[in-house]
């Protein structure tokens, strides 16, 4: 499956799109606000650029994107303003994603942001240019030394492609009956996985670093584990749980054996050590930080927490997993799956975890 041709998060601002089901996503970006803003402000006291370039990579189709550059655009104005400096500087701002992103949900939302902008400066809106970059971060997608500042949330732990070595030279999975690394998975699985991540992270620090200024920022945060261990009661248990979902489907004659055999996920949850390794080798990036966090869980707001968790991955993996089973299994997969998260949250919890990074560019 080409992911570059097929992956999007569920567009438009319906019931099932992204841009209403992300708030786990809010959530965590909103946890690590203080680190977002506060790195942008010590690269302005140390650079005061005239202009400057800030680019959020995987910024999908839903609100969050223009919220969190709201906060960077306004910790940037502050700090000019404790400078005491003439003017704040021009901000270029970068959306990027894959090309299949519904960039004109975002592109609709501007006038409102705009209006916000001068809203809260009385009526004075700051000098911000806001454009979409369609194309993959795992390559180049600006100009030289164009960028003082990346901000990535939620979209690293997607790989460039479901790793090749998962299927042998007839075609045939070495992971059956499975979508990601499981308990049952062979060794050659999560091999075949971390090594994709180790080229893929590789590519997207090689490409950053031609793009950043020297002393540019990035603040990254993605899905990670805790330990060496693949397998855990965190991100690689909820894909267990979609396996399972599947099997239901399989069990009750919805679906073929085979289907479920060619398909797995491109996603890897790295460790701090697997990450540590890959900036330490890449050699343009200084680690100033490295935090694994978990999302706080809102007992009151949710009817169900399996539900709300079917339509956050649902509103994530719909296009995979329609382009790959059809349309036609997702409200009873996705049904199943919620009902599978409430009965295991009842046994014991289950806890992603989630790592933010501050690299600066040296
Ligand atoms: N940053 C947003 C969206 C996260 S969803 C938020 O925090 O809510 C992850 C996004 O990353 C998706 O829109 C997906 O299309 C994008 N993405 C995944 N792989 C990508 C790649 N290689 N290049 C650019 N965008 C990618």
């Amino acid at each position: 499956m080409d992911v570059e041709k097929v992956f999007h998060m569920t567009g438009g601002d319906g019931v099932t799109s992204y841009a209403k089901n992300s708030s786990f996503q809010k959530k965590a970006s909103d946890m690590v606000k203080h680190i977002t803003t506060e790195t942008i402000q010590e690269l302005f006291v140390s650079t005061t650029p005239k202009s400057i370039g800030i680019a959020d990579l995987g910024c999908s189709s839903g609100p969050n994107t223009l919220t969190i550059i709201k906060d960077i655009v306004r910790a940037v104005e502050r700090t000019s303003s404790t400078l005491m400096l003439h003017q704040p500087p021009e901000f270029r701002v970068y959306l990027n994603d894959l090309p299949t992103n519904d960039f004109n949900s975002i592109f609709k939302t501007l006038p409102e942001f705009y209006r916000e902008l001068r809203k809260e400066k009385s009526g004075v809106c700051p000098s911000i240019f806001i454009g979409g970059y369609a194309g993959s971060f795992y390559g180049r997608l600006f100009p030289n030394n164009c960028l003082h500042f990346v901000y990535s949330s939620y979209s690293l732990h997607w790989l460039s492609r479901v790793p090749p070595a998962l299927y042998d030279e007839q075609g045939r999975s070495i992971n059956k009956g499975h979508v990601y690394i499981s308990e049952c998975s062979p060794p050659q699985v999560s091999q075949a996985y971390y090594k994709q991540f180790q080229e893929d992270f590789m590519l997207f620090l090689g490409s950053r670093s031609e793009e950043l200024i020297v002393g540019g920022r990035m603040v990254l945060i993605l899905l990670g584990r805790g330990g060496p261990d693949h397998v855990d009661r965190g991100n690689s248990f909820f894909w267990e749980l979609l396996s399972r979902s599947f099997a239901n489907l399989i069990s009750k004659g919805e679906l073929e054996v085979e289907k479920l055999d060619t398909y797995d996920v491109h996603f890897y949850a790295p460790s701090k050590n697997e990450i540590e390794d890959e900036v330490r080798k890449e050699g343009s990036f200084e680690l100033d930080r490295l935090e694994m966090f978990e999302i706080e869980r809102d007992e009151k707001d949710e009817e169900s927490y399996g539900a709300a968790v079917a339509r956050t991955v649902r509103a994530i993996q719909e296009s995979m997993i329609s382009d790959h089973f059809g349309p036609r299994i997702l409200d009873n997969l996705f049904e199943i799956y919620g009902r599978m998260v409430d009965e295991e949250m009842a046994k014991e919890e289950i806890k992603p975890l989630t790592f933010v990074i501050v690299l600066r560019k040296v």
